[in-house]
């Protein structure tokens, strides 16, 4: 596919999304128990919270996560609120991750008075994890990890790497952005965990399977400790847009299984892939099932296994 010559606008991202779905401030929009290997080794449960709060104030073009978020900035003491709500409602873990369709930096979506109500709710776990864009990382958060106490993590949307389009998906930052956020995490024994896309808009398969390996490649090279590779889904509205101009395509199950191979390989660090709605990238009903728990077998195992032979691969 050619590259074409495409400026984003926020409101362009903006006029293509569809209604928001129904949110109540109160709780939060979901909540659940997974096991995830974590950094030293270990096969453990960690809890995730999708808080509701207000929509990220960035408007990247593969964005759907402000599906479940509000319009306007949530209650003080909402937040704590929606923490004790899951944490009542979920088994206990050592391990726990806040994401908030959003930066939990972003004060207009979590705000600062509800920090230290948030802090005495998570400060017993081992470790927590928060998303944030590298324009929000700066001393605060570690003041915030000097409070907490717990191991912090910060998961910080690299995406791409490919030049073009990283300009493109609209995320206001640049790969040297998120190199110095890495960085600057790390001098203060914070962990990074980069999320990278796969399937890119004006890419066919095969290129957005290299500029997916790139990227991973770029984000353990920056240092971060733990990778998830993401297949793009359409659903947005503006993905939809350029699905239908022929612009983007889904990438397949097995593109995902080749990057996160690819991620294992090199043996620095976590890469996971991120499982959530596979079948969306499969079109064999034969082997997906295999597939998929190949796939979860080597998130939870890192290490590379015999792949799936099927009627597909010569089709
Ligand atoms: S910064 Fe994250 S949450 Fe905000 S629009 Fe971009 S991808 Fe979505
Ligand atoms: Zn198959």
């Amino acid at each position: 596919m050619r590259i074409p010559d495409f400026h984003i606008t926020n409101n362009w991202v903006q006029s293509r999304k569809g209604p928001k779905n129904k949110v109540d401030p109160s709780k939060p929009y979901a909540f659940l128990v997974e096991n995830e290997r974590t950094a030293e080794g270990k096969i453990e449960g960690v809890a995730t919270i999708f808080l509701t709060n207000r929509e990220c104030p960035f408007r990247c073009l593969m964005c759907d996560l402000w599906k479940n978020t509000t319009d306007e900035t949530v209650p003080v003491g909402a937040i704590p609120g929606q923490i004790e709500f899951a944490l009542e409602r979920m088994p206990a873990t050592k391990h726990i991750k806040l994401y908030n369709s959003g930066n939990f930096f972003d004060k207009k979506a979590i705000p600062v008075q509800d920090y230290d109500k948030i802090i005495d709710l998570i400060g017993g776990f081992d470790t927590v994890l928060i998303e944030n864009h590298p324009k929000l990382i700066n001393r605060e958060v570690v003041q915030f990890r000097d409070k907490l106490k717990s191991n912090l993590q910060v998961a910080i949307g690299l995406e791409t790497v490919h030049p073009d389009i990283l300009p493109i998906l609209n995320k206001q930052m640049t790969p040297d952005d998120f190199g110095s956020s890495v960085r600057f995490l790390k001098e203060h024994d914070i962990f990074s965990r980069a999320f990278i896309l796969l399937g890119l808009p004006f890419l066919n398969e095969r290129e957005s399977v290299v500029w997916a390996k790139r990227s991973v490649e770029f984000a353990v090279d920056a240092g971060v400790e733990c990778s998830v590779i993401i297949p793009t889904r359409p659903g947005n509205g503006a993905i939809d847009f350029l699905k239908q101009q022929g612009s983007f395509q889904s990438p397949k199950i097995k593109s995902l299984e080749s990057v996160l191979e690819y991620g294992i390989s090199f043996n620095k660090g976590r890469v996971f892939a991120d499982l959530w709605d596979l079948e969306k990238f499969s079109e064999c009903s034969e082997c997906i099932g295999k597939r998929k728990e190949r796939l979860n077998r080597m998130n939870v195992g890192q290490r590379i296994i015999p792949s799936v032979s099927c009627s597909c691969d010569i089709a």
